[in-house]
């Protein structure tokens, strides 16, 4: 879903002049198509996407930022904004638009003694741990460290610590924008406290993020973590394992039901690679001692084909899975939040994991509630708070001809789950095709319509209209 606006991304192309002279006032690149530049820039996480914006400005600071919104309004150009690229929409990219490519932006500061970290809109996750480690702190984040902080903040954005310390949105402090009328904002409790709470959760709808402020929180930088994998015909029993555990945990655990076929890993018997298993990963934010606790049920269980829990630096856990989500594959996503994983839904779990198409895919059942539910739902606009489980079916594979069984496996499993389902779906988790119903669905119709009125205030043309785009209130 690209634009529900009737306005069509069909715009007038840009006379050359317009271009050079917006070129000229940039201290860093613009590229056009066709020249040296562009298509790395265009280069996304999900290989499906292939859109064409008409001009890219690779941005080197806020100056080029709005340089670039102030020469979109005028040329009533939509608007993309790259952050780490990896949205499974590919909402970084958007035909005939200006791309403003922050992925150049990386930098973070981490001021100690306040506890707090300054981000820059192109630092993936990696970027960010590795500078509040230092510290033994951390801001939460999701379980891929190449995933960029910009998208997955302003969508929610949840991980291990999710559980212990809320969502990531519910951690920033301030933010740096710049809106549709190409002014540059700072967005906070007391300023523009309207803006400020559309940011967390409302996703890229409201402007381009210069700079992020977050509160960090402690953690390790030796957590207890790893991942424990069974084959698949113990599912029955590792599903048992995964409620039990679940229903125990204090807020500083937090565990996540993995269904795939077992990767080539080092860990891994030869003989199980490729083969259908059933694993729980997991992760303790507090003391090693109480983590070694905590693990004791999945230590214990019987029958395991690999065992790496133990205690890890953070950022090595948290890396864990990077490899195995390379950019440039083609990736389809279907999610939904659940308050329980009943003996109901082993059955259809089981079914489609053990006939699961691709290497590279999986569903993954991620607890959450803890602190992230005990945050009034009002605050900020972050949805569903009362989920205590989201499962994402993330299918990957290489080859465009394998399309079809992949889109149609993905959406059977779905179906398949979502009687269970709360109804609710997390907006960075969504996939291209689902539709306004669904977007309202992700944040409830009080805040869809608390967001269109934020978004008529600032962004009335809908210049940024490549994200999960919430239509100005009025203008639908
Ligand atoms: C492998 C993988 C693992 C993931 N794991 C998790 C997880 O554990 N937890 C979780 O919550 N999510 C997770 N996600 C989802 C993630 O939150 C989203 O994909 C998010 O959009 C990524 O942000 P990005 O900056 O990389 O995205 P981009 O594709 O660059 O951007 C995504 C959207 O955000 C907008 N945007 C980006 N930067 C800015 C900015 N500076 N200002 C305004 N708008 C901006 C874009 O316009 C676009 O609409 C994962 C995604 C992937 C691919």
């Amino acid at each position: 879903m690209d634009t529900p606006l009737a306005r069509s991304n069909t715009v007038p192309p840009i006379e050359p002049a317009a271009a050079e002279a917006l070129a000229a006032t940039l201290h860093a690149p613009l590229y056009r198509p066709g020249e040296e530049g562009f298509d790395s820039c265009c280069h996304i996480w999900n290989g499906m996407i292939e859109r064409r914006p008409a001009l890219v400005a690779r941005c080197s600071g806020t100056a080029d930022i709005a340089a670039g919104v102030r020469f979109a309004r005028d040329h009533e150009l939509p608007v993309a904004v790259r952050g780490g690229g990896h949205n499974v929409c590919g909402h970084a990219l958007g035909d005939n638009g200006l791309m403003l490519d922050l992925s150049g932006l990386r930098a973070v500061y981490v001021e100690p003694r306040a506890g707090r970290a300054r981000v820059e809109p192109g630092a993936t996750w990696r970027d960010l741990d590795r500078e509040t480690q230092l510290f033994g702190r951390i801001v939460p984040g999701g379980i891929v460290s190449a995933t960029g902080v910009a998208g997955f903040t302003l969508g929610g954005g949840f991980g291990w610590s999710t559980r212990a310390h809320g969502y990531a949105a519910d951690r920033l402090v301030s933010a740096d924008i710049v809106t549709a009328d190409g002014e540059v904002r700072h967005a906070d409790a007391e300023a523009e406290p309207e803006l400020f709470w559309a940011l967390r959760g409302g996703g890229g709808n409201f402007g381009a993020v210069t700079s992020f402020e977050f509160e960090t929180r402690p953690l390790g930088p030796t957590a207890m973590a790893g991942l424990a994998l069974w084959p698949l015909d113990r599912a029955g029993a590792v599903l048992d394992l995964f409620r039990e555990i679940t229903a125990a945990a204090s807020e500083q655990f937090c565990a996540m039901l993995v269904l795939r076929r077992a990767p080539p890993l080092p860990a891994v018997p030869k003989e199980m690679h490729g083969a259908p298993v059933a694993g729980i990963a997991a992760c303790h934010v507090g003391s090693i001692a109480d983590g070694d606790a905590a693990m004791t049920p999945l230590k214990q269980a019987r029958g395991k084909i690999t065992d790496t829990i133990a205690p890890k630096p953070f950022t090595a856990f948290q890396q864990m899975f990077d490899a195995g989500q390379p950019f440039g594959r083609r990736n389809y996503w279907k999610s939904d939040y659940f308050d329980a994983v009943p003996p109901a839904m082993d059955e259809a779990l089981i079914a489609y994991a053990a006939d699961i198409p691709s290497p590279h895919s999986a569903l993954l059942c991620m607890h959450l509630g803890g602190a992230a539910k005990r945050v009034d739902s009002g605050a900020t606009a972050v949805g569903n708070r009362g989920a205590e489980f989201v499962a994402n079916i993330q299918s990957a594979w290489e080859d465009p001809a394998e399309d079809d069984r992949n889109l149609a496996w993905t959406r059977g499993y779905w179906e398949a789950l979502r009687p269970h389902s709360n109804g609710g779906v997390y907006v960075n988790f969504m996939s291209g095709d689902e539709g306004e119903a669904r977007l309202r669905a992700a944040y409830g119709d009080e805040t869809f319509r608390h967001l269109a009125a934020i978004k008529a205030r600032y962004d009335p043309d809908n210049l940024f209209r490549f994200n999960q785009n919430i239509p100005p209130a009025g203008r639908v």
